[in-house]
């Protein structure tokens, strides 16, 4: 089973432990194998890659209401975006 992320400021999920339902492997996100796409990140077992854990990237509504619940990593990304020159 893949497990499907939705809030990507739920605290904890990345050092969360996670079993692979093909080979049994079990460890956290740090451990496994990221990809990375537009909407969301991916990540797969490091030993059969079976994905595990997909976690869909906030949007920038998403990212201003976490940096204004005071999440520091909300806050970081939200000072990166302000410093892009937008057209
Ligand atoms: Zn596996």
């Amino acid at each position: 089973m893949t497990t499907t992320l939705t809030d990507y400021y739920q605290p904890g999920w990345r050092a969360q432990c996670h079993t692979c339902a093909a080979c049994g492997w079990q460890g956290s996100s740090r451990q496994m194998d990221m990809e990375l796409h537009d909407e969301q990140s991916e990540y797969s077992c490091p030993r059969c890659e079976f994905p595990m854990l997909v976690v869909l990237h906030p949007d920038l509504a998403g990212i201003r209401a976490a940096a204004a619940a005071g999440h520091p990593e909300a806050i970081e990304q939200l000072a990166i975006l302000d410093s892009v020159p937008r057209p």
